[in-house]
């Protein structure tokens, strides 16, 4: 599928950051976008790279009112030698098309959704930091504009990826997290949409993120639906516990959203000699074992925050603090191991990195 650049004149152009370190993240953007439209009928139309600006749409937009909302997140990161990488594309590609299936959307072809992105990149390249931590986040996104209130699939739709320059997640240095975990709100339940990378999930667990706020911790880790038993994930990270060499996760089941990061952890972390198991993870067995010391480290993992190390976690009243409440060190080896591959610095034994043309 052609994609048409048009083009971007010089008052179209913003001024550029110059200070890296005040970046923080999805504040600015850059000065393009890519965009494409599906109708019924039609298919895929009419894909370019555009400047920058707002949309004008209708407000019976079906997105406003009934969340039809998919989107992605993956980085684009400057190497040393002036280089671009992405970090699995083609996993986001694919994880995109299984939302839009759940979420009744069509699904974008690879090819413009990795295409897209090289191009878009590419055009945009200035904009990418390259101070240590620093990158380029980018944002796929679709969302149904059909101006029509009845409840039904949209029959048209934006698919847009927009890229904001970020800062280095730990400026200063790694700072550990202190969970909730959440026993009052549920974010999935079996049959829902929690596997799934949409918009409404996020509107929904807003409330129990801001109570937490409130209270003085960092984020919540959300328990089943069901029983609120089962360690399920972090707002948006997926949990790890390690027992020494041995390293804990929640198996997906529909209800976890499959993290890229998480996977390429589940490998790195085999890799470097250490023990992974997906399975069922009981909250309170897991506050007895923080109690008694057996769990060593807890970590996050997302594309966003990388790996976070989690220094407290509290359930029901109790806070207990987690190893030594620092950074462990196996969450340091694999922040360390997985940054470095994708900064370039360390080899791609796995074929992850995508450069950039
Ligand atoms: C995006 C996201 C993650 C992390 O996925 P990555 O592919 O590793 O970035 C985890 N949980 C939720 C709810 C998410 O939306």
């Amino acid at each position: 599928m052609e994609i048409r650049v048009l083009p971007l004149s010089e008052e179209q152009k913003k001024t550029k950051y110059t200070d890296e370190s005040q970046l923080g993240f999805g504040k600015l953007f850059t000065d393009r976008m890519l965009v494409a439209e599906w109708r019924a009928g039609q298919g895929w139309i009419d894909a370019r790279i555009e400047p920058y600006a707002p949309f004008l749409l209708d407000p019976a937009c079906m997105v406003f009112h009934y969340a039809q909302e998919i989107f992605e997140g993956l980085k684009a990161y400057c190497w040393e030698d002036g280089s671009i990488a992405l970090f699995r594309p083609e996993m986001n590609a694919r994880r995109f098309n299984r939302s839009a299936t759940r979420m009744c959307m069509p699904e974008v072809p690879e090819e413009l959704f990795l295409d897209g992105i090289d191009r878009l990149v590419s055009l945009e390249r200035e904009w990418i930091p390259s101070s240590p931590g620093t990158s380029l986040y980018i944002r796929p996104t679709m969302i149904a504009v059909e101006p029509m209130l009845g409840v039904k699939p949209s029959d048209h739709f934006y698919f847009y990826v927009i890229l904001s320059p970020v800062g280095a997640y730990y400026a200063a240095g790694f700072k550990p997290v202190n969970i909730l975990v959440e026993d009052k709100y549920v974010r999935a339940v079996p049959g829902g949409t929690g596997e799934v990378k949409t918009g409404a999930n996020y509107a929904a667990s807003l409330k129990a993120g801001l109570e937490a706020k409130t209270k003085g911790y960092d984020q919540v880790l959300w328990l089943d639906g069901v029983e609120r038993r089962f360690i399920e994930e972090v707002g948006a990270m997926n949990m790890f516990f390690a027992y020494g060499d041995k390293i804990i996760t929640a198996p997906l089941g529909g209800t976890i959203l499959p993290g890229i990061t998480r996977q390429s952890v589940l490998l790195l972390a085999l890799e470097l000699g250490y023990m992974m198991e997906e399975r069922q993870i009981d909250v309170d067995e897991l506050m007895a074992d923080i109690r008694t010391g057996k769990v060593t480290e807890a970590f996050g993992s997302g594309t966003a925050a990388v790996i976070t190390p989690v220094g407290k976690l509290c359930y029901k009243d109790e806070c207990i603090q987690i190893g030594e409440g620092g950074v462990g060190t196996i969450t340091q080896k694999l922040y360390d191991t997985l940054t470095g591959i994708q900064t370039g610095k360390l080899t791609d034994s796995f074929g992850w990195v995508r450069k950039v043309a």
